[in-house]
């Protein structure tokens, strides 16, 4: 081992007030795959729970579960209670002005759905455009492209350099009379990228194009803060900050939230209904028609409040160092290439090797008992970018480690030998 690894196993280690403590956290990365130790690198699909989340939602299931908001027996209130004190954690957590900002959804990808049916429909014309960038994934371009289909109108896309930056230069250009919408990822789950928000919004605001960020790959990374960034909508799901899957969160401006018309229509959302017409309950009540996942809520709170305390310093020197440590042991192989060169980007990996396709790589690393995703990463249009049908992309979590990496490494390696 050289000086440079020592170094950087001796600042993993670092990590937090005790890294095996908080891998200890992680039920899941005790057991053996294919007889090997788990190198769990798909963090960026969905990040393994800690024991806080599944004990959370255990004891919640256990004792307090029952139907919120109709109930005035005992368990409904204390549900109630729950579900709406999870509702405040996550305002903290996006820092909301109000918890009646946080609309509960299934995930990043309904909240999305959400602001294109009930906000851009009303407001989209034929002839009008909606803006997006070249990096988004699939759930930040079908949902406009539906609705912009519906009424005529067109998607703009903004390029990307090879690196895998947007020029902002160019938007401006891309921002015409006829906008009605800028709608990018916070963080690419490809490239790796962190879009410059706050910069994207300053320049949409001064032409009057409101913002939809899809933070779906951004919050379990870094600190999000909607007042700073001063976007209208931010989306994200709980599966990928450390909670369970089939819960989400659309943040929006309050303002906006209470100008928009209902997305689904059933029980929960209303004010009043009888046969001649109904009458709609405020935000964000408005927007989540029918039995939320109320457990799933329940998770996400202690998700976000178990990430927190880890403390977002340690969360990014932690993947920085990883990230470095991979992306150098990786470069040394010949014949690989890895996407996207943003400085500063979250811990996501793309890449491919020369003369093993990215699923092939998948398989041999599964052997090893290395988790990673391979295909188009829901970004089709990205892939087309750099001319590939695929890739292979390993992406850490808090858990990560030095272990991983070089576990990572040898997987690809032994596919190289095995394909030479
Ligand atoms: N946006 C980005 C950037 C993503 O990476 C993902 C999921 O991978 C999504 C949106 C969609 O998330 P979900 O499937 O939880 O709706």
């Amino acid at each position: 081992m050289n000086a440079r690894d020592r170094q950087h196993i001796k600042s993993v280690q670092d990590f937090g007030p005790d890294f095996a403590a908080l891998r200890a956290q992680f039920p899941a990365l005790a057991q053996t795959v294919r007889g090997r130790r788990l190198a769990y690198l798909d963090s960026a699909a969905s990040a393994l729970k800690p024991l806080a989340v599944i004990d959370a939602m255990s004891a919640f299931d256990s004792r307090d579960y029952a139907n919120i908001h109709r109930g005035v027996h005992a368990l409904s209130q204390r549900a109630t209670d729950a579900f709406e004190a999870a509702r405040q954690t996550v305002a903290r957590f996006v820092n909301a002005r109000s918890a009646d900002e946080i609309v509960f959804v299934r995930n990043a990808t309904e909240a999305i759905n959400l602001v294109a049916a009930s906000f851009l429909r009303p407001r989209l014309g034929a002839g009008d455009e909606v803006l997006i960038s070249a990096m988004e994934h699939h759930a930040n371009i079908v949902p406009w492209q539906l609705v912009c289909e519906s009424v005529g109108a067109r998607l703009r896309v903004m390029p990307i350099s090879d690196d895998g930056l947007l020029d902002l230069e160019r938007l401006p250009q891309l921002l015409g009379a006829r906008t009605r919408l800028l709608a990018i990822t916070h963080a690419s789950n490809v490239l790796g990228t962190v879009n410059d928000v706050a910069a994207l919004t300053r320049i949409a605001h001064a032409r009057g194009v409101p913002v939809l960020v899809d933070g779906a790959q951004a919050a379990p990374h870094l600190r999000v803060d909607v007042q700073a960034l001063d976007c209208d909508f931010y989306a994200f799901s709980a599966h990928k900050v450390y909670g369970p899957s089939g819960i989400g969160v659309l943040w929006g401006r309050a303002e906006l939230l209470v100008g928009m018309p209902p997305y689904q229509g059933g029980g929960d959302m209303i004010h009043t209904v009888s046969f001649e017409g109904s009458t709609f309950a405020a935000p964000p009540a408005r927007f989540e028609a029918g039995t939320p996942h109320i457990t799933g809520a329940i998770g996400l709170a202690a998700a976000v409040d178990f990430l927190q305390g880890i403390g977002w310093e340690h969360v990014a020197a932690h993947e920085r160092v990883l990230l470095a440590q991979a992306e150098q042991a990786l470069q040394e192989i010949p014949g690989l290439r890895i996407y996207g060169r943003a400085p500063g980007k979250i811990g996501v990996i793309a890449f491919n090797l020369e003369g093993v396709h990215a699923h092939d790589l998948g398989t041999i690393a599964d052997a090893s008992g290395v988790a990673i995703r391979s295909g188009h990463h829901c970004a089709m249009p990205l892939m087309q970018r750099y001319g590939v049908a695929a890739m292979a992309r390993a992406s850490f979590g808090v858990y990560s480690d030095a272990q991983d990496v070089a576990a990572l490494v040898a997987a690809v390696r032994q596919a190289q030998a095995m394909f030479a």
